[in-house]
Order: C-alpha cells, then sequence, then structure tokens
C-alpha cells in the first residue's frame, strides 16, 4: 500500500480496469480493445455496490448518515476522515480512481440511476481534508453533472418527454436535500485562497457549482438568485479582498464574473463599484490572460448593467487606455517574432471591440473624456477613439 500520487491519479482508473479484469472477466466474452465498455456494461452494478460501496461504507459522511441526531458537530464527529482506507493505494489505483471511471465510464442513459451509490463517496473525496482529494471530488462531480445535463439533452420524439428527463434527475439530485449538500460543499472550496496549490480547486470549483445551482434551482427561482449572490460575496469579492492576489487567483475570479453577471441581471449593480474597479484594475497590469479574462468579463458587466456605465466611465476609460498603450506597436514590430505581434493585435482588437461596448452605452456622456485622451497623445489614442475630435 503507497498514498497517492499524481501518476496514480492520472493512470489509477486504468489500472483499475486492467486489475478488474485479470481477476474478474476470465470466462467473459468481449473486445478485448474496449475493456472499459465492457466492465461499464456487464460490471458495474457489481463493481458500485461491491467494492466501492464497501469501501466507503466505513466512512458515512455525516450529513448522509442517518444513524447519528440531526445535528452534527464538524469537530466531535470527525471520524469520517480518519482510517480512510478508500485512498489505500493497491495494484496501482485507489478507490477515488474507481469512482473517476464509473462516472466517466457510466452511459448518461444509466447516471440517474447510479447516483445513490455515486453521491455518498463524490461527498467524502470533496469534502476530504487534503486538497488533491478536494480537486477530484469536484472533477467527478462534474462529471456527474455533466452527465446529467446530456442526459436531459437526448433527442426525444416529443419535447415535453425532453423536459421530463431532465427535470427527473434534477429531482434526483435534489431529493432529501442531497443537492444543497453538495453546494454548501463546493462554497467551502471558493474559500481555498492563500496558496497556489488552491487555484486548481477554485478554477473547478466554481463551474461546477454554477451547473449544479443551475441544474437544481429553477431559473428566475429566489433561491437561484440568492445562491448567485452568494457566489458573488463570499466567492468573488471576498477572493478578491483576501486572496493572495497574484495574477493567477485574480485571473480565476474575474473569470467568474461574467457568468454570474449574466444570471444575476440587474441584481449585479449593487456590485459595479467594485467589480468594475477590479476588472479595470486587471487592464493595469501586463499579463495577456488576466487582460483578456478582464476584457470579456468588462463586456458582460456593460452589457447586463448599461444605464450604470455612464457613472463608472472615468475608471473604464482609464483601465482601457492603459491596456491600449501597452499593447499597441504603432506599426513598430521590429525586435518582435510573429506570436507577439499576433497576440499583441489579437488584445488590440478585443480592447477596440470592449470600447465600442463602452461607448453604445455612454451614449456621448464619455465624450469630454475622449477628448481628453486625444489631446494627450493623438497619435496613441487616434487609432482606438477615432480621428476627430469627439465633442466637435
Ligand atoms: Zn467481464
Amino acid at each position: 500500500m503507497t498514498s497517492v500520487t499524481a501518476t496514480t491519479v492520472t493512470q489509477g482508473p486504468a489500472n483499475f480496469i486492467r486489475h478488474y479484469a485479470s481477476q474478474y472477466c476470465s470466462n467473459c466474452q468481449y473486445d478485448h480493445n474496449d475493456l472499459s465498455q465492457h466492465l461499464a456494461s456487464d460490471h458495474l452494478d457489481t463493481i458500485l455496490n461491491g467494492s466501492v460501496r464497501s469501501a466507503f461504507s466505513q466512512h458515512q459522511h455525516p450529513a448522509f448518515d442517518k444513524s447519528r441526531y440531526k445535528y452534527y458537530d464538524p469537530v466531535v464527529d470527525s471520524d469520517y476522515t480518519e482510517n480512510q482506507t478508500w485512498k489505500q493505494v493497491k495494484d496501482g489505483y485507489d478507490q477515488a480512481n474507481i469512482l473517476e471511471w464509473a462516472v466517466q465510464a457510466c452511459p448518461t442513459s444509466k447516471i440517474q440511476h447510479y447516483l445513490p451509490q455515486l453521491i455518498p463517496p463524490t461527498l467524502l473525496i470533496l469534502d476530504d481534508y487534503d486538497i488533491t482529494y478536494k480537486i477530484r471530488g469536484v472533477h467527478i462531480l462534474q462529471e456527474i453533472i455533466n452527465k446529467i445535463s446530456d442526459e436531459g439533452n437526448v433527442p426525444s420524439p416529443s419535447a415535453t418527454t425532453t423536459k421530463t428527463t431532465s427535470s427527473q434527475s434534477s429531482a434526483v439530485l435534489g431529493r432529501g436535500g442531497v443537492d444543497n449538500v453538495l453546494i454548501d460543499t463546493l462554497f467551502k472550496c471558493l474559500t481555498y485562497l492563500s496558496d497556489d496549490s488552491h487555484h486548481p480547486l477554485l478554477r473547478a470549483a466554481y463551474p461546477c457549482l454554477m451547473d449544479l445551482i443551475c441544474k437544481t434551482k429553477p431559473a428566475r427561482s429566489k433561491e437561484r438568485a440568492q445562491l448567485f449572490e452568494k457566489i458573488m460575496v463570499n466567492g468573488i469579492l471576498l477572493g478578491l479582498k483576501l486572496g493572495n492576489y497574484t495574477v493567477t487567483l485574480r485571473e480565476i475570479l474575474l473569470e467568474q464574473l461574467s457568468r454570474v453577471y449574466l444570471e444575476l441581471g440587474v441584481l449585479g449593480v449593487q456590485y459595479l463599484k467594485v467589480t468594475i474597479a477590479a476588472l479595470c484594475d486587471a487592464l493595469t497590469v501586463p499579463a495577456v490572460q488576466l487582460n483578456r479574462v478582464a476584457l470579456k468579463s468588462l463586456q458582460t458587466l456593460i452589457h447586463v448593467c448599461w444605464p450604470r456605465i455612464p457613472g463608472c466611465h472615468g475608471i473604464i476609460i482609464k483601465g482601457l487606455a492603459t491596456s491600449w498603450k501597452y499593447y499597441y506597436s504603432d506599426g513598430n514590430s521590429s525586435g518582435k517574432n510573429s506570436a507577439t505581434n499576433q497576440q499583441e493585435q489579437e488584445m488590440c482588437n478585443l480592447i477596440k471591440e470592449t470600447f465600442k461596448v463602452y461607448r453604445s452605452a455612454c451614449k456621448g456622456t464619455e465624450n469630454a473624456d475622449l477628448d481628453a485622451l486625444l489631446l494627450y497623445n493623438r497619435s496613441l489614442y487616434a487609432p482606438l477613439v477615432g480621428q476627430q475630435d469627439i465633442s466637435l
């Protein structure tokens, strides 16, 4: 028995299927080139109800442990994190690898059927104290959610049938408040902000949490809006305030703004001052991916909150002008390789596009500021703003 390594995580599922087949498939007839498919169609039931269930059942997560009182103390009742036999690596895989394989291999039409076997161990992995397991838990949950979405989109003779299938799957995920337990656990992942090793967790947890909410809470419901507001306040804004403020962390957090604003609509206006400031500040940092993400999110914010944009135009012009100054090369490309030129051209186009969206929201109230910009450096800013003085 050894502990999990990066190789175990990537090779584990393949090691599992090879080992399982060598033990149990001597009398089976199957295509040897597609062992995974054979196990999924003929052995999935035995695997999920056998080894996976017994490995994880000794470590029932308190939220799902019916034998406990309703309330559980996270400190006193933390024995589910002790003697975790499911972490033991034997024959090149641990029990989480089996789950990783199972959710990948499980046909979308059967995912709903297996949710009762898949969700409890997924929660244990997701709520583990070790961040490497947490990340794996988020990926497993994301795969489950994706398959539920796919299942809802299976073409069917009538639109009504399709809708029923989708809502049935969501209902199974929401049965007994399972969805809320998973949502709470994912929210905890958003507080991992202090170290570079937390970035993969944040990158995976944000979309997973938003997909889960969209899958289980009706569109335009109060509950869904409140959860997205919580992502804004307890996730993004908290991260921007307390995080280690590296370029990568800011990039991850600012990337989430688009989807949150599209969900919140006018409710997002109350956070506009701080979010616009964060996006425009990110535009003053010379970092391509951060700038790209900030420009795209800025476009969404302007689209969603356009009546309030004229109130923030000073700060937006400053952000766009600073970024333009960094990327615009005035036709002077000597000493730069073609990849750099192409990237600068792409960024200039994105800044121009954002500028256009911004101007259509301002409806002329920005003209005096743009004149000032041209007066300051016409040769630099005319290609962005236009050749002529605006307000003349
Ligand atoms: Zn077999």
